[in-house]
């Protein structure tokens, strides 16, 4: 029987990537839904092309319009941030692509583990908000968690036996590129425009991440993602720059072996893996060119150039509430930078500036944790309005 897949997010990089993959195995697959916020086009078009059961905008007039549109083709269509939820919780949704960006993906990606959904998450926000709250939903509902960050999909892959036995793990070395201003002189970061900071060498991303990668937030977000992912302290992860993205991150066992999963930067090759998994499927990613490959360089991280990566590693070790703050903050920041309301280098300072500002507390539930979230996004905007 083939999979019923929800794409959240299917209009954004990731949710491409996912139903390119999908197109490519249709015996494997079928779309039970697809999500958007607000491009009601290139949703319409999609909805053409896979005929889902449900497709989601976030708002209701463009849901109606776009449904007045569609006719009857047997695609429902709903609206609202519930409707994300609905589609996500579904009983005949059998497996769900978290590819929502950001803090609004995070209700629908918890209800899918909350439900015990083959769950493939991209949607990193979402598990640095809520953490313990997300493994624990997980484990009661026996969801399976398969992890499309290509740093954590390959710390997965290279994780063989040891998911299991859990034991023998020395540290995850999860590398980055270093992004697009891995060697700007530092007195120029100041000037940074938005376009520049979008410009990523290897992959081809939403923007929202691509800023992250650029401040190396990203790479921040991804320690505290990997901690709960794998079950290890801040201390056990290491962020090593890599700069072609071919090697997609290693674990380091206590013998001394060290296991790395490599390809190509394609985000088909993790989206593909997720899907399948334990069985292999193709991807459409082009082959690693051993014999043409440019070397493959390492080098430490140097965090005067990423201040955003020792406020991640700093947040990661004080606690949920501040995970919290940290990526309100960050969302806040980096949205007013897009919109050139403040330059690259104060993504740092609204980010700092509002880990100060809003106290921590102790986190029981999601309510908790979009509270919070809500104060310390009101506190950012303050910050960055200055
Ligand atoms: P994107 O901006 O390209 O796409 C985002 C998608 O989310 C779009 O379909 C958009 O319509 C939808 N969306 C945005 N705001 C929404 C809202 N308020 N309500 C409902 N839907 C909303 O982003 P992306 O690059 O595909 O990233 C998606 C997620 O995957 C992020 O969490 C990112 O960190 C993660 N991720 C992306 C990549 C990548 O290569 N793009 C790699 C690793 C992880
Ligand atoms: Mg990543």
């Amino acid at each position: 029987m083939r999979a019923r897949v929800a794409v959240m997010g299917a209009t954004g990089s990731i949710g491409t990537s996912t139903l390119d993959v999908i197109a490519r195995n249709p015996e494997r697959f079928d779309v039970f839904a697809l999500t958007a916020n607000t491009n009601a086009d290139a949703l319409e078009a999609l909805i053409r092309t896979h005929r889902p059961r449900y497709a989601v905008l976030t708002e209701a007039s463009a849901a109606a319009g776009l449904s007045a549109k569609l006719g009857h083709c047997g695609t429902e269509m709903l609206s609202g941030p519930e409707a994300l939820v609905e589609v996500a919780a579904h009983p005949d949704c059998d497996a769900v692509m978290a590819g929502i960006v950001g803090g609004a993906g995070l209700e629908s990606s918890f209800a899918a583990a909350a439900a015990g959904k083959r769950l493939l998450l991209a949607n990193k926000e979402a598990l640095v908000m809520s953490g313990s709250l997300f493994m624990q939903a997980v484990g009661r509902s026996g969801a399976t968690l398969l992890p499309v960050d290509s740093e954590h999909n390959a710390i997965f892959q290279s994780l063989g036996n040891s998911r299991q036995t859990g034991t023998g793990v020395r540290r995850l070395l999860l590398t980055g590129s270093g992004g697009p201003l891995l060697r700007t002189p530092l007195e120029a970061l100041a000037r940074v425009t938005p376009d520049e900071a979008c410009a990523h060498p290897n992959w081809d991303m939403g923007r929202k991440i691509s800023v992250d990668s650029a401040t190396m937030m990203n790479k921040g977000l991804e320690v505290i993602e990997a901690c709960w992912l794998f079950g290890v302290s801040v201390d056990a992860v290491e962020v090593v720059i890599h700069p072609s993205s071919m090697v997609h991150s290693m674990v380091e066992y206590v013998d001394g072996s060290v296991v790395a999963q490599m390809g190509s930067p394609d985000m088909r090759t993790p989206i593909a893996n997720a899907l399948a998994w334990p069985e292999r499927i193709e991807s459409g990613a082009r082959a690693l060119d051993f014999a043409g490959m440019t070397p493959l360089e390492f080098e430490p991280v140097d965090l005067a150039r990423f201040p955003c990566l020792r406020l991640a590693m700093d947040a990661a070790r004080s606690g949920q509430a501040a995970a919290i703050i940290l990526n309100a903050a960050n969302e806040v920041a980096v949205e007013r930078f897009l919109d050139e309301l403040i330059g690259f280098t104060q993504i740092e300072e609204v980010i700092a500036e509002t880990l100060g500002r809003v106290p921590t507390r102790a986190i029981g539930s999601i309510g908790d944790v979009l509270e919070l979230d809500g104060e310390a996004r009101h506190a950012a905007r303050g910050v960055a309005a200055g």
